[in-house]
């Protein structure tokens, strides 16, 4: 600590993905107690720099480092909203570029496994749709232009720094080589699944934190299609796997997003996977539990290759149980989750959020801050946990414990609830705040959603897709000829 002043303090972020540029957006205001963006002028008296291994283009650009950005990912509201907290002005940004705003349940076309949703329902939530790339870009821009924060670009870790009850910094290897110490009062570990952060604190003695794991073997396959009409204004199309049935589960998503396209990405568990090769992804498609996918994809031109992803079992790494000090992980490293809920942006975001609430109240070099960081991370993270693992241990030949009883009556209630949800509002502002991470699981114990829930569906079920006339116009036009390259 000696040569600089007391108040000053260092932040070493590995990686620079979402995690990491949030994570700096989350410390670098911390001296305004939170603040806005009126607060951008205040005094700092933090210094940030994020070391990430790759170049970072200045633009909504594919990029290395970034595999699943060509998968279709959805931003609930509870994720957005908690980035636009963070960094004022994202969202605007996100739009000038293109990305729609989708209001849910009302612009949604969704096959639960309880049924066709309607659509004549209120927005309650929504969700941003756009490339990934996109998203990040804006992120990107809006916290490296923060004071303080500085990027360390083409440099990763070879080490951590400390002891076994504290982490005071990393050895950094540039691309040339060269090695760096760089000391720090925190080191936020953002590298994302692949994180050796573990391997990291086993070298310096600290104890490994237990591990979960809920593997449901699934298989993203995306492609990118060049929409045969407007896409603002046009539906998120969502045909969801059905986890009570002894079959693999399979699914579907269709995202509008900028440049007129539509993001597609199918998805199977284990048994069920989708394939790489560009003649059966139609296919794949076709035989979802509804083939309305496909009917849509038969009049739109493919705009590349299939890419494959299998990277995708849920895994929690506690390190809300560790007593280390100096060290916090945020996002996938910590938590990383089964993409088909579509909640790990989000849980990145509320986690960054929480991050910047608990750094504006207590100082970040303070005696167990780490800790309480971590805890305060973990909280949106284990919710979006149990949804998405309470599911994925259903599915066959799943890698999981075995449910116990409160976890199958847990899950015979949701699926009741969203059976539910196809004909009775209540349910569905309940689900849709509970999935979009707006609201916490104990909304769905409350007294008016567990009536309705007894009641059951006050509809009958839809039998088919609620589609607006300009969406069954598309389906009334001649296919394309099928693209297999
Ligand atoms: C197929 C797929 C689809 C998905 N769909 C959705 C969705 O619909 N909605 C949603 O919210 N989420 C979705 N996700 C999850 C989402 O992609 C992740 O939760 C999110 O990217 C986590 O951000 P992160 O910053 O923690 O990790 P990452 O985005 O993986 O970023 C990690 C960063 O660290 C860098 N890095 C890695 N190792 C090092 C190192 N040793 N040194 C320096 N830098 C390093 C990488 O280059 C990268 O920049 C999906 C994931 C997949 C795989």
């Amino acid at each position: 600590m000696a040569g600089r002043p007391p108040s000053r303090a260092r932040v070493l972020i590995l990686g620079g993905g979402l995690s990491g540029t949030l994570a700096a957006a989350a410390l670098a205001r911390h001296g305004a107690g939170g603040g806005t963006a009126a607060d951008i002028d205040i005094d700092i008296d933090i210094d940030i720099d994020i070391v990430e291994r790759h170049a970072l283009p200045d633009g909504p650009r594919t990029r290395r480092g970034l595999p699943q950005a060509r998968h279709a990912h959805l931003l609930w509201s509870g994720g957005a909203e908690a980035i636009e907290s963070l960094l004022p002005g994202t969202t605007q940004m996100w739009s000038d570029a293109g990305a729609h705003r989708i209001p849910i349940p009302n612009g949604m076309v969704c096959l639960s496994p309880g049924g066709w949703y309607r659509r004549a329902w209120p927005e309650t939530q929504y969700l941003i749709s756009a490339g990934r790339d996109l998203v990040d870009w804006a992120v990107r821009t809006r916290a490296l232009a923060l004071p303080g924060v500085r990027l360390v670009p083409e440099a990763e870790p070879v080490r951590l720094l400390g002891t076994r009850s504290r982490v005071t910094g990393a050895v950094i290897r540039h691309r040339d080589g060269t090695e760096e110490v760089r000391e720090a009062d925190l080191v936020i570990d953002a590298t994302g699944r692949s994180s050796r952060a573990p391997n990291w604190l086993a070298e310096l003695g600290i104890p490994a934190v237990r591990e979960t794991v809920v593997d449901a073997g699934v298989t993203y396959a995306s492609r990118r299609y060049d929409a045969p009409v407007d896409t603002a204004g046009w539906p998120v199309i969502n045909i969801q796997a059905d986890a009570r049935q002894a079959v693999p589960g399979t699914g579907g998503t269709v995202l509008p997003i900028e440049g007129g396209e539509w993001l597609v990405s199918l998805s199977g568990t284990r048994g069920g996977q989708p394939t790489s090769a560009d003649s059966e992804f139609l296919e794949f498609a076709r035989h979802l539990r509804s083939p309305l996918i496909a009917e849509f994809l038969d009049r739109a031109e493919p705009l590349g290759p299939v890419t494959v992803n299998r990277n995708t079992s849920n895994r929690r790494r506690h390190y809300e149980k560790s007593r280390v000090e100096g060290f916090v992980a945020l996002g996938d490293s910590a938590t990383a989750l089964n993409p088909v809920y579509g909640h790990g942006m989000s849980v990145v975001a509320q986690g960054a959020r929480a991050l910047r609430d608990l750094a504006s109240k207590s100082d970040i070099t303070s005696k167990g801050f780490a800790r309480r960081a971590q805890r305060a991370i973990g909280r949106p993270a284990a919710a979006a946990w149990l949804l998405a693992a309470g599911q994925d241990a259903a599915f066959p030949h799943s890698v999981a414990k075995e449910p116990h009883f409160a976890d199958r009556l847990t899950a015979r209630y949701v699926s009741r609830l969203i059976t539910t949800a196809c004909s009775d509002f209540t349910v569905v502002k309940a689900l849709t705040d509970v999935m979009t991470l707006q609201a916490g699981g104990a909304v769905l114990a409350h007294p008016r959603v567990l009536l309705a829930a007894f009641r059951g569906p006050r509809l009958p079920p839809l039998d088919g897709p609620a589609l607006t006339p300009a969406e069954q116009a598309v389906l009334l036009g001649r296919p394309t000829p099928t693209h297999t390259t």
